[in-house]
């Protein structure tokens, strides 16, 4: 069992998940480290670790500080990268550093990986003391990324990253690495899986969400329908899925699209689910995410609790300035109620 959700604890100890979706938590049965969202994504919930966060503490204060602390050091070394497509890149680790990885209990298991600016005069595997009171620029940008796969047997960790042009670190840093770089990061936590007593699943994201996408449809019991929606550039982006369910995709293309915000949302509003109850996981980014929510929840298309919606990034933000602020924008989401539709 993974220590107790160090990952999501750490960057920034801001909320993950829109509330109140809880069935994973009340279909897994696991230990602390096991948690599902829905409780300890709330930072203001008794008893959850963020409700010991002040508020003036600055994300940029806690960020690093508590995503380093208190762990072992655990890293990987990239074996091989692969171009999945024009805007996603596969990176594969192992070695030593990873002997410590624990076997991922969720669909959505993400790591955070710090990824060193331009200006470290250090490298991996470091130490948290030597680079917590580092300058900013000069101390690693943590950024969470989702276990694609883990292959215990030959302690391979692969990872599938967001390629989006020339900012940030992550997307930058997949492009660029070559057989022997090292990623330092910690983890792993999530906390959704597809419910296996679900009638039908429904599956929404980005390229961001595309890995846990695919982890969550190739962990469906077999037969049950299955619908993805995902938004990509164009149709260079699609990617193959596999998935033991009744699998039907629909590809939405955002290129040349001035204001994608709606994309999923108007395609998942013009959709048909089966009856019964259809576990849904909608993640990616932040109001393209609320779009959707919005159009499950009025429409009673899906029980909240059977959502997790998560925004993963934020359009216009880097991670710093999203973290800085999601918190109180899961909130706000989070309290938004729907009348119910007219009958
Ligand atoms: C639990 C979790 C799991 C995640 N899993 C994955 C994953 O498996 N693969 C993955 O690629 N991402 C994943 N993400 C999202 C990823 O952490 C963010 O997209 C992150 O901001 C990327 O960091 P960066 O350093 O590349 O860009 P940043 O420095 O954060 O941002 C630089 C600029 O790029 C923009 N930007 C950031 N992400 C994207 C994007 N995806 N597409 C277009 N523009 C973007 C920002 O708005 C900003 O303008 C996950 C996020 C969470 C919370």
């Amino acid at each position: 069992m993974p220590p107790s959700d160090p990952a999501s604890r750490g960057d920034g100890r801001a909320p993950d998940r829109i509330g109140p979706f809880r069935r994973s938590a009340r279909t897994i049965a696991g230990g602390a480290g096991d948690r599902a969202s829905g409780e300890v994504d709330d930072p203001a919930a008794p008893g959850s670790p963020d409700a010991a966060v002040s508020p003036e503490r600055g994300d940029e204060a806690v960020d690093l500080a508590d995503d380093i602390r208190g762990v072992g050091i655990m890293y990987g070394e990239v074996i091989r990268t692969r171009v999945l497509t024009p805007h996603l890149m596969r990176v594969v680790l192992g070695g030593d550093g990873l002997a410590g990885f624990a076997a991922p209990q969720h669909a959505d298991a993400y790591v955070n990986c710090f990824f060193l600016p331009a200006a470290a005069r250090y490298g991996v595997p470091f130490e948290d003391a030597a680079v917590r009171e580092l300058p900013r620029e000069q101390r690693p940008y943590p950024r969470r990324i989702t276990v694609r796969a883990w292959d215990e047997s030959r302690r391979e960790l692969t990872l599938d990253i967001a390629v989006h042009g020339d900012e940030g670190y992550a997307g930058r840093w997949a492009v660029a690495a070559r057989p022997g770089d090292r990623l330092q990061m910690r983890g792993p936590a999530g906390g959704y899986r597809p419910d296996p007593d679900a009638d039908s699943y429904l599956f929404v994201g980005d390229e961001s969400a595309l890995p846990a996408i695919a982890v969550c449809a190739e962990s469906v019991p077999a037969g049950r329908p299955v619908q993805v929606v995902a938004e990509v550039h164009d149709g260079h982006d699609e990617i193959a899925l596999d998935c033991p369910g009744e699998l039907q995709v629909t590809w939405v293309h955002r290129s040349g699209v001035a204001d994608p915000e709606h994309l999923l949302a108007d395609v998942v509003a013009a959709m048909t689910l089966p009856a019964g109850v259809v576990s849904a996981f909608v993640h990616g980014e932040a109001a393209a995410t609320r779009a959707v929510r919005r159009v499950l929840l009025a429409d009673r298309l899906v029980d909240a609790d059977d959502l997790s919606c998560s925004p993963y990034w934020r359009s216009g933000h880097d991670d710093e300035q999203w973290r800085a602020v999601k918190g109180a924008w899961v909130r706000e989401v989070a309290a938004e109620t729907f009348a119910a539709p007219a009958s």
